[in-house]
């Protein structure tokens, strides 16, 4: 049996992690569960799962929530509550399925804790990809990847382990925008930006899509995950989203992992690694998809992607400035603040005007974080 703790169970990663667990009660059991604002979910969840802890960040929901439940699972509150909920005793896998950077502490208080991760937060390795990593090493814990991508190069890898990465082909499905121009896309509503064309995933990551910033954020996380340098990720583009990624190794051989875009997948392996569960989804059916086709990026349209290879390149404290910086406008942009090309214009100027220095540690990380939202400027 092996018992899971949930940053973020509320969410779209969150509640199909919960599906599983549902499909696999002999096996798997919650110990911990965790949200933000939706406490009607919670209150569910609590009745399903009974987990021995709830944490929730905001105090007075936190309150609500505990006068709604029995005693049995006891609620804590704020950043300390999280923390708690990874780091219970009991808690085998941390699923970290929180949305934005805000998930670093409790990532790396649950490896401190000897927790194994299996880790849908990218913006953690984006921002803390240094410090996440050695931590894990240190403490001896395996970071399972649970984005699609990552879970696809992570399967590609299995049994090539004495052989090294010529590149890594990370593919992308393009989003709601693909093929169009500037022009256009100066004209697009937050209702196109959050129509995903394959996925259904949180606001956050929905818009990232349709930016190419989510792209650009997975290129960092692979960079973190499988130790490669900018030059070895060549991002494809490919609008089935059926090959979720692919190796290429020094004998131009080419692995690649398929399968119906379905989270499930990679949340499942994840959690069961080196086991593959039954489960009740559909088989590929390459007759019905017909045709897998490939296209470059078009960094200049899309330009967040060029900015998060610069920003992985020039390193340091960069790729915090970014992350932040789209964390930021990303959430101007769902109160309909800025328009859609406001996000990358914002980035690249905070980027222009940010030198880069040494932030590996937690402290140092919150700092070019708070500075970034501190300079950040909307347009006039
Ligand atoms: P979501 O918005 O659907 O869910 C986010 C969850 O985090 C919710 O439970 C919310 O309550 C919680 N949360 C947000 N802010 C919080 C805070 N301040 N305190 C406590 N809890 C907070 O997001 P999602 O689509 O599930 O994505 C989660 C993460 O997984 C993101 O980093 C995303 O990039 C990554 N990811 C998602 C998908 C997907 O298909 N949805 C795929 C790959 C990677
Ligand atoms: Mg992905």
């Amino acid at each position: 049996m092996k018992n899971i703790s949930i940053l973020g169970s509320t969410g779209s990663i969150g509640t199909q992690t919960l599906e599983i667990v549902r499909e696999n009660k002999d096996k798997i059991k919650v110990h911990a569960l965790s949200g933000n604002s939706n406490i009607n979910l919670l209150e569910r969840q609590i009745n399903e799962f009974e987990p021995a802890i709830c944490a929730v960040m905001n105090k007075e929901n936190a309150e609500k929530l505990k006068s709604r439940i029995s005693g049995k699972t006891k609620v804590v509150c704020g950043m300390d509550g999280l923390v708690q909920s990874v780091c219970a005793n009991g808690v085998d896998i941390a699923v970290t399925a929180i949305s934005g950077m805000i998930g670093l502490k409790p990532t790396i208080e649950a490896i401190r804790c000897g927790k194994d991760i299996a880790l849908a937060n990218k913006e953690t390795l984006v921002a803390g990809g240094e410090m996440v990593m050695s931590l894990a090493r240190k403490h001896n814990v395996n970071i399972m990847p649970v984005d699609s991508e990552h879970s696809a190069i992570f399967q590609s890898l299995m049994g090539n382990e004495v052989n090294k990465i010529k590149k890594i082909l990370l593919t992308a499905s393009g989003g709601p925008f693909r093929g169009k121009t500037l022009k256009e896309l100066e004209t697009v509503s937050l209702a196109d930006t959050l129509n995903h064309p394959n996925w259904s995933m949180g606001k956050k990551i929905t818009v990232d899509s349709a930016t190419l910033m989510n792209k650009g954020l997975e290129a960092i996380e692979a960079k973190w995950l499988f130790d490669l340098t900018p030059e070895q990720i060549e991002v494809v583009v490919h609008p089935q989203s059926i090959i979720h990624s692919a190796v290429e190794y020094d004998d131009h051989s080419v692995i690649a992992q398929m399968g119906n875009p379905d989270m499930k997948i990679p949340i499942q392996l994840a959690l069961f690694y080196p086991y593959r569960l039954k489960n009740n989804l559909k088989s590929l059916d390459l007759f019905e998809i017909g045709k897998l086709t490939f296209e470059k990026p078009d960094m200049n349209t899309f330009k967040c992607l060029k900015l998060a290879f610069e920003a992985m390149k020039i390193g340091k404290s960069m790729p915090i400035v970014l992350n932040k910086a789209n964390e930021l406008a990303v959430e101007m942009l769902i109160r309909k603040e800025i328009k859609f090309l406001d996000i990358q214009n914002m980035v690249e100027d905070i980027m222009l005007r940010h030198t880069p220095v040494e932030a590996a540690s937690f402290d140092e990380i919150l700092e070019i974080a708070k500075w970034t939202a501190a300079n950040i400027k909307k347009p006039n």
